[in-house]
């Protein structure tokens, strides 16, 4: 199926921006002399970190969920709009559909975090819950699309949704210009898919790393390997990034546009949450915190670098924030 496919291209990330224009939040782009100095005491690095932890429904997630839904046709739109996610993804399609004036049915894992199961109710989506460890979400959301008539728009292996995901990326670029470095969440790839499209039109000498948990390094192993990697569903706090593959119209970009996968643990993104809550005053959820953990924690070296950092989402409700600060 990809082999004929129009591989995507920054324009595909420019119409998408075209389209969230006036739905989507464009969100502020912080700066910290604090992180800076941690990065590089020399004073030579600059962090600008895109705070996608204040986009509408508190993640990136609603800018492609809202891109895909926005080229429905009018029979896709009586049926409506299905999907799997284990949280934001699942906010973003039940916020989209409202906007969209469309129905939204989400197939969500029963240990979804409480916070994400609830606001995706209260924006009017149905949620139909499965067992992630020994259930298959694609087989179930195929089941259910045959059966309603409703079009599956998957987390993150679509081409309108990684065109839509681009769009954080090329606000970034239009904002500051030109990056050494541009650091990216990586769960099953939409985001980071995208802001590659975005670099390589708005900043083609930016090495664009993605960054994963440590205990689901699949990306990692795809890129050295050349084919996707599956390693079946990693154990790590950052529930956004508990993706066991990457997706292949994903894939198909990041092996062709990204530089490097790093992984990062989850005492880093600890270390990283308290630092955002301390010093710059922001909730972030853990796998919000992946591409900062990997600067401010060393994992990647960014001294005397023009750097920038996705924060991609603050959804983490407070007991379970408190539990990983304390
Ligand atoms: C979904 C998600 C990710 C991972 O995005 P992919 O497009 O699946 O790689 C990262 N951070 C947050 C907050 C997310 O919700």
């Amino acid at each position: 199926m990809l082999e004929n496919a129009t591989p995507l291209q920054y324009g595909d990330v420019e119409q998408a921006a075209a389209r969230i224009d006036g739905a989507a939040h464009r969100t502020p782009v912080l700066t910290s002399r604090t992180a800076d100095a941690a990065v590089d005491p020399a004073g030579g690095a600059t962090l600008f970190f895109k705070c996608e932890n204040f986009q509408r429904m508190g993640a990136f997630k609603f800018r492609g969920a809202y891109n895909a839904i926005a080229r429905f046709t009018e029979e896709q739109r009586r049926a409506g709009v299905l999907t799997y996610s284990s949280g934001n993804h699942a906010q973003a399609i039940a916020l989209s559909a409202r906007l969209a004036g469309i129905r939204a049915a989400i197939i969500m894992p029963n240990d979804a975090p409480a916070l994400k199961v609830a606001a995706t109710r209260e924006y009017g989506g149905e949620v139909i819950f499965y067992d992630r460890y020994t259930e298959n979400r694609e087989e179930i959301g195929r089941r259910l699309a045959q059966e309603r008539g409703m079009t599956l728009i998957p987390p993150y292996d679509h081409p309108d949704v990684i065109a839509g995901q681009g769009t954080a990326a090329k606000e970034l670029f239009d904002d500051v210009g030109e990056l050494d470095v541009l650091l990216v969440p990586l769960g099953g790839g939409g985001l980071l898919a995208g802001s590659a499209l975005s670099a390589s039109a708005l900043s083609p000498n930016c090495k664009v790393i993605g960054v994963e948990p440590e205990a689901g390094n699949d990306g990692q192993q795809s890129l050295r390997t050349g084919r996707i990697v599956d390693i079946g569903v990693p154990q790590t706090i950052a529930d956004g990034a508990q993706t066991s593959h990457l997706g292949q119209h994903n894939f198909e970009v990041i092996r062709r546009l990204v530089d490097d996968i790093v992984t990062v643990s989850d005492d880093q993104l600890v270390a990283t949450m308290k630092f955002f809550a301390e010093r710059m005053k922001m909730v972030v959820e853990p796998t919000g915190c992946l591409a900062a953990a990997a600067a401010l924690q060393g994992v990647y070296p960014v001294a005397g670098k023009k750097v920038g950092i996705l924060i991609s989402g603050g959804n983490v409700d407070l007991a379970r924030f408190a539990k990983l600060v304390a």
